[in-house]
C-alpha cells in the first residue's frame, strides 16, 4: 500500500522482503528475496535507492547500519532499535515516564510466577518477533509460569499484568526530516485474542481524551526522534487512565482505511515524510472503518461472498495478494465510509457479515458493539 502510494507519486520501488512472492512484487521494479539480517542484501538493496524505509521492525541493528552508511534510513536506526524489543521498548517508555501498566522483564519461570502472585491475570510477551497475538501467553495462576516460560522459548521474556481495558485507541504521528509533525485523529480499536477486528477513526471518545491520546503521541514521536511514522497503541482503563500499550515506527493496521476517509493517507504521509516533502493534512474527509479478513475467512468452505459484501454502501474490499490463507493470518480488509463513525463501523460490519457468515461468531461482532462504542 506504501509502494502503491509511492508509485502515484512518480518514484520507483525496489524492496527487499524474505518471501519471493511478497506483495510488493507487482508494484516493484526490483524485488531482492532475502532474510532481514542479510546484509549484503541490504547493502545491495540500497545501492540502487535514494532513500530506504522498512513497514516491519524485525530487521537486524547490522543491517540497519549498514543500509545508513549509504544512504537515509528512515525512521534510523535508533528508534528501532529501542523499538524491536518489547523489554528494551517498555524500559525505555519508563525511562521517559510515559504512562505504563505493570510488567517486569523476565529472567526465569520463577520471576514470571512472581509476577502473577503479586498482579493476578498476567500476559507474557516473547522480545522479539511477536504480533497479531503471536509469541504470547495469558496466565491466571502462578503454576502456569513454567508452561509459559518454555512455550516462549525459555528466554527473557516481557511479562505484563492484564490491564482492566475500558477500550483501546491508536495515535498515528507523522514526522518530517526537518521536524515537522502531524498528528492523526485517534482511532478506536478493537481485538478479537490479541488479533485487531475492526477499527474507526473518527475514534468516539471525548474531546478530552482525544487531545490527551494525540498529545501523549507527539510526546512519544518527538523524544524518539523518528522520521516517518509511528502509531502509538493506547489502553484506556475503566479507571480512565490512559496508558501506552506498544509502539509501532511504520504505518499501523488501525489506519489502513486512512487510504479511504483521510485527506492524506497513512501510505502517502509516509512517503512524503521519507522523501522530505512537506506533511499532508490528516483532515478526515469522511469517516472510516475497517475490519481485518483473516486467512479463516477462506478457509470455512464456502467462498467470501464479495458480490453481497460490496453491495453494501461505502464499502471496499482490499486483498494483500498473499499465496496460502491460514488461521489467523491477515489476507485482507474491508474499508467503510459513512456519515458517521457509527455508520461507517455499522456498515464495514455488516459488509463483513455478508462475506463470511460462518466466522461471524470467532469475530466477536454479535457482541452489541455499536450501542457499547457510544457509550
Ligand atoms: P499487534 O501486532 O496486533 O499490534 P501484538 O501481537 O504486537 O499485536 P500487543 O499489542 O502487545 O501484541 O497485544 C495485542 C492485544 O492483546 C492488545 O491490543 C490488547 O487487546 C491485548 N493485550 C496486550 N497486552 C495486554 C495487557 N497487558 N492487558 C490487557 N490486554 C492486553
Ligand atoms: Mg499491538
Amino acid at each position: 500500500m506504501t509502494a502503491l502510494a509511492a508509485r502515484s507519486m512518480g518514484y520507483d520501488i525496489h524492496v527487499l522482503d524474505p518471501e519471493a512472492q511478497c506483495a510488493t512484487r507487482p508494484v516493484a521494479s526490483r524485488c531482492i528475496t532475502a532474510p532481514f539480517s542479510d546484509v549484503a542484501a541490504a547493502e545491495d538493496l540500497a545501492s540502487q535507492c535514494d532513500v530506504v524505509t522498512l513497514e516491519i521492525e524485525q530487521i537486524h541493528p547490522d543491517v540497519l547500519d549498514a543500509v545508513a552508511a549509504r544512504v537515509p534510513l528512515r525512521p534510523g536506526r535508533a528508534p528501532v532499535y529501542i523499538i524491536q524489543d518489547r523489554i528494551r521498548q517498555k524500559e525505555w517508555l519508563r525511562a521517559q515516564q510515559f504512562p505504563l501498566g505493570a510488567f517486569v522483564a523476565a529472567q526465569s519461570a520463577d520471576d514470571v510466577a512472581d509476577m502473577v502472585r503479586t498482579h493476578g491475570a498476567c500476559i507474557a510477551k516473547s522480545t522479539h518477533g511477536g504480533y497479531d497475538g503471536r509469541g504470547q501467553v495469558r496466565l491466571r495462576e502462578p503454576e502456569q509460569a513454567a508452561e509459559a516460560w518454555q512455550a516462549l522459548g525459555a528466554r527473557p521474556c516481557l511479562v505484563e499484568a492484564m490491564v482492566d481495558i475500558h477500550y483501546e485507541v491508536s495515535v498515528l504521528v507523522a514526522r518530517s526530516p526537518s521536524g515537522q509533525t502531524v498528528v492523526y485523529p485517534p482511532s478506536r480499536n478493537h481485538h478479537t485474542s490479541g488479533i485487531l477486528t475492526w477499527a474507526v477513526v473518527p475514534a468516539i471518545i471525548s474531546d478530552d481524551m482525544t487531545t490527551r491520546a494525540q498529545s501523549l503521541a507527539r510526546a512519544v514521536t518527538e523524544r524518539l526522534d523518528i522520521v516517518g511514522l509511528l502509531a502509538v497503541e493506547c489502553f484506556v482503563t475503566r479507571s480512565g487512565e490512559l496508558l501506552v500499550n506498544e509502539l509501532a515506527p511504520r504505518p499501523h493496521n488501525t489506519y489502513h482505511h486512512s487510504e479511504r476517509g483521510l485527506a492524506t493517507s497513512q501510505f502517502e504521509q509516509l512517503v512524503r515524510a521519507v522523501c522530505d516533502l512537506p506533511l499532508g493534512e490528516p483532515t478526515v474527509f469522511a469517516p472510516s472503518a475497517i475490519v481485518n479478513l483473516l486467512g479463516d475467512v477462506w478457509l470455512q468452505g464456502n467462498e467470501p461472498a464479495v458480490r453481497e459484501a460490496l453491495l453494501v454502501p461505502g464499502t471496499r474490499l482490499h486483498l494483500y495478494g498473499k499465496a496460502g490463507a491460514r488461521a489467523g493470518r491477515k489476507m485482507g480488509h474491508l474499508s467503510a465510509i459513512g456519515a458517521d463513525s457509527q455508520e461507517a463501523l455499522g456498515r464495514v460490519l455488516e459488509s463483513y457479515r455478508r462475506l463470511s457468515p460462518a466466522t461471524v461468531d470467532s469475530f466477536d461482532v454479535e457482541e452489541p458493539v455499536l450501542a457499547r462504542i457510544s457509550s
